[in-house]
């Protein structure tokens, strides 16, 4: 698991997370998982709180894993739940289902 530590750890990748949540919490945005509203005052690691997920896993899809195009909106429980799992199939992306 070479991909472990990517998004994750880099400074980069801190400011961008920083910068996505205050877009989402100005913008009011829902889980992009389950849909319910996020409470963006809730800490980490509170199960309801906010949690960057990415659209395309970081283990299937390392080279976005700092790409903010990438970024989705979740709750930490969601986003824990999903795993490295697709949410979302028939988006194109089956020949990669293993
Ligand atoms: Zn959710």
């Amino acid at each position: 698991m070479t991909a472990k530590t990517a998004g994750r750890s880099t400074r980069r990748y801190k400011t961008q997370k920083r910068v996505f949540r205050a877009q989402c919490k100005d913008d009011g945005l829902p889980c992009w998982l389950c849909g319910e509203p996020i409470d963006y005052t809730l800490p980490y690691p509170h199960p309801e709180s906010f949690s960057l997920d990415h659209a395309k896993t970081r283990t299937a899809h390392m080279e976005l894993a700092e790409d903010p195009g990438n970024f989705r909106p979740s709750h930490l429980d969601c986003n824990k739940r999903r795993g490295d799992r697709d949410p979302a199939p028939g988006l194109g992306v089956r020949s990669e289902d293993w």
